[in-house]
């Protein structure tokens, strides 16, 4: 992330997250498949809920692998005693789903317990350049200045380009990435093919305004084709609730209209508080992430104007 696009995207966190409180209800793990759990986030998108991103588990008959880590240390370890509460098995791997800080943050915690974090090549790099600035700013995320006390950043120890398959005994999980450009340069999902469960990460939000101020668009529009056509029955997105091929059309769509009417009304208003309210006009009536929009009107098109 470029400096000037982080402390712009920061800018309008801020913004949000004074509103907002610590106390939050925490997310849950609920059983999605026989062998798959999702750790579905509480709506709302404040940093008391790791911004609502959800996460989740793959049992197998020898070894547990856990999706994505949260936003801190603290959080991994109510995760790890939550999956405790479901299973006796060894959790062996954790997988980034992608670097961002409510993906990835957690990662030390598993470390410490030598668990294996895998991660696309990309989510390495960009943990390895952006990780620190994240944990040295906490009160820029609305956070208390202790609350990344016990976590560091810990980059995937096992990287891969274009697909990972890792056995747990009876079931086989699949990491792909499409070789595109999406959320992120090294989004990856994660298929459980015997079980019609895949995680997307925030290649995918659900009645959440998603995050795109770094996407590729076209390059995510391909990523999202791709995912439709594995045809999976149960979609566990980056944001959002439990989903299905419907919810990636109605991303396909937001895409565009994103797009579109943010070039348009950047070109006119240069204000974001005008020009979000402008755009929350145009968009689709989404649940949660309304702070979002600015964050991605901030960050991709009125940083243009600046160049
Ligand atoms: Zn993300």
């Amino acid at each position: 992330m470029k400096l000037k696009t982080t402390a712009l995207i920061i800018l309008s966190l801020v913004l949000f997250l004074v509103q907002s409180t610590m106390a939050q209800p925490r997310a849950e793990l609920k059983k999605v498949t026989e062998s798959v759990y999702s750790y579905l986030a509480v709506p709302g998108g404040t940093p008391g809920n790791a911004f609502s991103a959800n996460a989740g588990i793959i049992i197998g008959k020898d070894a547990v692998l856990i999706v994505d880590t949260l936003t801190s240390a603290g959080e991994a370890e109510a995760f790890m005693a939550d999956i405790k509460k479901i299973t006796n098995k060894p959790v062996r791997y954790v997988v980034n789903t992608h670097f961002h800080l409510d993906h990835a943050l957690g990662n030390s915690y598993f470390a410490d317990k030598g668990i294996t974090i895998i991660g696309h090549a990309k989510c390495r790099d960009a943990i390895i350049t952006n990780g620190s600035q994240f944990l040295e700013t906490p009160d820029m995320f609305g956070l208390p200045a202790d609350f990344w006390k016990e976590t560091r950043t810990v980059s995937p120890d096992i990287t891969f380009e274009r697909e990972m398959l890792i056995d747990l005994g009876n079931l086989t999980v699949k990491l792909i990435h499409s070789g595109i450009k999406s959320h992120t340069a090294g989004s990856v999902i994660v298929h459980v093919p015997e079980q019609n469960v895949l995680f997307t990460g925030d290649i995918l939000f659900t009645d959440f305004h998603p995050y795109l101020a770094e996407g590729d668009l076209p390059g995510w529009e391909k990523n999202l084709n791709f995912i439709s056509a594995l045809n999976v029955k149960n979609i566990i997105p980056g944001h959002g609730p439990l989903s299905t091929n419907k919810d990636i059309e109605a991303m396909k769509t937001y895409l565009t209209i994103f797009d579109k009417n943010a070039k348009e009304l950047s070109a006119k208003e240069k204000d974001i508080e005008k020009l979000t309210s402008a755009m929350l006009k145009v968009l689709p009536k989404l649940s949660n992430g309304d702070f979002i929009v600015s964050m991605n009107l901030g960050g991709r098109y009125l940083i243009k104007s600046e160049k």
